[in-house]
């Protein structure tokens, strides 16, 4: 080693590096000789660190001089250490590079502060990086002499760096654009099942009304098919519709007030009829505690309960299906509701429970083949759930059965009391009730509800025991008050346990209620002649037995009512109400047809007008009974055209009921047809049975009655001429044998020749022969298909000479026309009647 490369060693040694500098100060104590001795060795030590460390090191003076270099320095500058003593940086590097540094020594010199930086080289033809640590050199005396850098190449790490950088942000470019896809795709699934619907409306709407014709066996087998199918596709499209949109973050539930009883007890009856076809019990007990008036989307919980029912009842093929509803928790504000739907059906093998709430999922494949079903209902119902803060989960036994459950969160109406307690002004309590009904769970939650109303229940099992309490409390001079009795038991069934009832005279059958089964109307049929107080339709709802129960002990008049109100409204019983006046606005002509038949098969009279204009116009001039308002219309949509005959209503002191229609619920939908005002709400496909529930939901009994003696008839006048002109074979011929178009064309007829007519009289009057030939025309081409007589020939010659033939024979053209019209119109009414 040369003798200017001692320098750096001594200067390392001022320079108070502390283990060095530790040692030297213990070397002190001993003699010169040993101290000289292990001198040396620290220095050798230190060269030998100082040149094999696998960094760069290098010190300057305080002019930017190099004082010391390690081997590792000098080798990336293709040098020897030697070589670089005296240099500066400007003798190896760009000027631009070397000014760099000089400042950077500048600050550490004024500083005594230790900088830190990453700096880049080029090596080789190659940029290599390196991490630097810059800091001051120090004398004894503390003074700063020079400067030390420490480098290192970092330049792998660099790159690993970068490389994942790069990596990040194409994965991040990729992410946005999958999920731009994924929205995409979302986007026209959602399109794609509106669209989808709009046709399927038809053909289910279709289907139910030509189920309602004659049809022989065959014809029936297949349209059922026909209406299975368009329903089980409705459903998927449904699904799908929802699943998409639940998928691409657009979907939202509805913050709407609604009664929790009212709207499961609804629900049930819907499902109790598939339930009770299938000879499966399907029951409702909900907890009293749970409040009654919550906000949420009930149509949402509806949804999931359909759901979980409808399967429940899929794959259950004897014994019942129970929903069990308790509050867990609740506050002032908001209570969490805990469902349970619990059915004695096939099970669920442990290793699939967690896959069936997967999209596409069945717990086997097997499943698909037996039972059908897409595999989406309970992904929809997870996510539901989900959005309302809750959760659902099953637990299952192979072959026992099942149990669904799953929680949602919901706010309280507290502008709304939370008990029922608003019901008749008679005192039930201590009331005895005997309940009858062979299956156990239908007697517990029986029992429960009648008990939560202060009632004191005895129940029993089949009709002998139900025969001998009666017996036993009549002996002990404590009868029983009311009898609430299942129908449909083995051996005796309940309505010949009504008719020992009655024949022994045990109680007055007008303490009995009876529950039947919507799927059995004969049953019904049977008990409507014993005077027993009522027939429910199971399961029913809380509400009804009460209100039926009440009916039996005061037999009051308004509690009658309500009851047959709430019965029809099951659609098992025949509804009276017929004859109501309504003005469809609808612009989409198959739904026009749809809904005129819908309604007239109803028995009521049926006004078009094609748009929110036009219905205004309509109901202006005309009385109605009801408006039946599609949403989306040209010219004037149904929210406008109900805001504004809402507004000219004021004046009138009347209101007429309007029931908005639209094709999907969309969102917001139901709120916007409720702040223009109207009353209600249906969906499309308008179906025969929701249209009669709606009605008879505006048109109490009374109603019914007056306006069954008070027929609103419009009959116009026949002219006397007594020759048939419609001949009606031929006429049902031109409507292929389809007696429902035949009739919704009659009405059509009606609505439109006679103001083809009224401008046909004006025309003659005003001798305008062109508009006389066009209108003479269009009668005659709307006359066709009723092949009559004559009346069409006499139009055709009045259109042939209109042009030439002088006044008078035209007025008298005109004449025999305007007499066969009019027999035309008598004999059209009288058919329509
Ligand atoms: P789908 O019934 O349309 O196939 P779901 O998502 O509603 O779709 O149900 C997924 C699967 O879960 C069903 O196919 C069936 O295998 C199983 N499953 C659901 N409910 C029940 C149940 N109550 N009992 C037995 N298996 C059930």
């Amino acid at each position: 080693m040369s003798g200017s490369d001692d320098k750096p060693v001594e200067d390392a040694g001022r320079s108070g590096i502390r283990i060095l500098s530790a040692s030297l100060a213990a070397a002190m104590t001993t003699d010169a000789t040993a101290r000289d001795e292990s001198l040396q060795d620290e220095k050798a030590l230190f060269l030998t660190l100082i040149h094999n460390i696998p960094a760069c090191f290098v010190r300057k003076d305080r002019d930017g001089r190099i004082v010391f270099a390690n081997e590792k320095a000098a080798s990336l500058l293709g040098v020897t250490s030697a070589d670089m003593i005296g240099k500066t940086v400007a003798d190896f590097y760009p000027e631009e590079f070397a000014q760099a540094a000089r400042d950077e020594d500048e600050m550490v010199m004024q500083t005594a502060e230790v900088i830190e930086d990453v700096f880049d080289s080029e090596i080789e033809g190659e940029t290599r990086y390196f991490a630097s640590r810059k800091g001051p050199v120090r004398n004894s005396l503390g003074e700063v002499i020079g400067i030390q850098t420490i480098y290192w190449d970092i330049t792998e790490q660099r790159l690993a760096e970068q490389a994942l950088h790069r990596e990040r942000e194409e994965l991040r470019v990729a992410k946005i654009a999958a999920d731009e896809a994924n929205r995409a795709k979302s986007d026209f699934l959602a399109n794609m099942s509106h669209e989808i619907r709009t046709p399927m409306n038809a053909i289910i709407g279709m289907t139910d009304l030509l189920l309602e014709t004659d049809l022989n066996q065959t014809q029936r087998e297949y349209l059922r098919m026909v209406q299975d199918s368009g329903d089980a596709l409705m459903t998927l499209i449904n699904d799908v519709l929802d699943f998409s949109k639940i998928e691409s973050g657009k979907f939202e539930l509805d913050h709407l007030p609604f009664d929790l009883h009212e709207t499961l007890g609804d629900t049930l009856k819907g499902l109790g009829f598939r339930a009770h076809n299938k000879g499966l019990e399907l029951a409702l007990h909900v907890d009293s505690k749970i409040p009654t008036h919550l906000i949420g989307d009930s149509s949402r919980i509806r949804q999931i309960i359909v759901n979980l029912i409808g399967n429940a009842i899929k794959f259950t093929e004897s014994g019942e299906v129970l929903l069990e509803i308790d509050c867990p928790q609740s506050s002032e504000t908001q209570a969490t509701l805990h469902f349970q739907v619990i059915d004695t059906g096939i099970g669920i093998a442990t290793e699939n429970i967690d896959k069936i709430f997967k999209e596409f999922e069945q717990a086997d494949a097997s499943t698909t083949r037996r039972f059908g079903g897409t595999g989406l209902g309970l992904a929809i119902c997870k996510r539901l759930v989900e959005l309302m803060h809750g959760q659902i989960w099953a637990e299952s036994v192979l072959g026992v059965g099942s149990k669904f459950q799953f929680t949602v969160t919901l706010d309280i109406d507290q502008s709304r009391p939370s008990s029922s307690a608003n019901l008749a002004p008679v005192n039930i309590h201590g009331v005895r009730v005997l309940v009858v009904d062979d299956n156990a769970t239908n007697r517990r939650i029986l029992k429960d509800m009648l008990t939560n109303w202060g009632m004191a229940p005895t129940t029993t099992s089949c009709a002998e025991s139900a025969l001998q309490a009666l017996v036993d409390a009549n002996d002990e001079d404590d009868a029983f008050q009311v009898i609430i009795s299942d129908v449909n038991m083995p051996n005796i069934d309940g309505v010949s346990l009504v008719e020992t009832i009655k024949e022994r005279e045990l109680i007055n059958p007008s303490r009995i209620i009876m529950l039947t089964s919507g799927a059995r109307p004969q049953d019904a049929h049977r008990l409507e002649n014993l005077g027993i107080q009522a027939h429910l339709i199971k399961p029913a709802k809380q509400s009804e037995i009460y209100n039926a129960v009440i009916g039996s002990l005061n037999k009051g008049r308004q509690s009658q009512v309500h009851l047959d109100k709430d019965l029809k409204t099951t659609g098992e019983f025949k509804t009276v109400l017929r004859g109501l006046r309504i003005l469809l606005a609808e612009d989409n002509i198959v739904n026009q047809k749809l809904a005129i038949g819908v309604l007239e098969k109803l028995g009521h009279k049926v006004i078009v007008a094609t748009n929110g204009i036009a219905a205004l116009d309509k109901l202006a001039k005309d009385d109605f009974d009801l408006v039946l308002m599609d949403v989306q219309m040209p010219e004037m949509d149904g929210i406008a055209a109900t805001r504004e005959l809402r507004k000219r209503e004021v004046s009138t002191d009347q209101r007429i009921p309007v029931i908005a229609m639209t094709a999907h619920a969309m969102k917001g939908d139901r709120e916007n047809c409720l702040a223009a005002g109207m009353d209600e709400y249906l969906s499309k496909p308008i179906r025969a049975k929701d249209l009669e529930d709606k009605l008879n939901q505006f048109f109490p009994m009374s109603f019914v009655e007056s306006r069954i003696s008070h027929p609103n008839e419009n009959d116009p006048s026949s002219d006397n001429f007594t020759e048939p002109q419609i001949c009606w074979k031929k006429a049902l011929k031109n409507t292929a044998g389809d007696e429902e178009l035949l009739a919704e064309l009659l009405v059509t007829f009606q609505d439109d020749v006679p103001q083809l007519f009224q401008k046909l009289v004006l025309a003659i009057d005003e001798n305008d022969r062109r508009k006389v030939c066009a209108l003479a025309h269009s009668i005659k081409g709307s006359l066709g298909f009723l092949e009559t007589t004559d009346a069409q020939a006499y139009f055709q010659n009045l259109e042939d000479c209109a042009e030439e033939t002088d006044r008078d024979i035209l007025q008298q053209k005109f004449g025999d026309c305007r007499v066969r019209l009019n027999k035309v119109l008598g004999e059209i009414a009288a058919k329509l009647k």
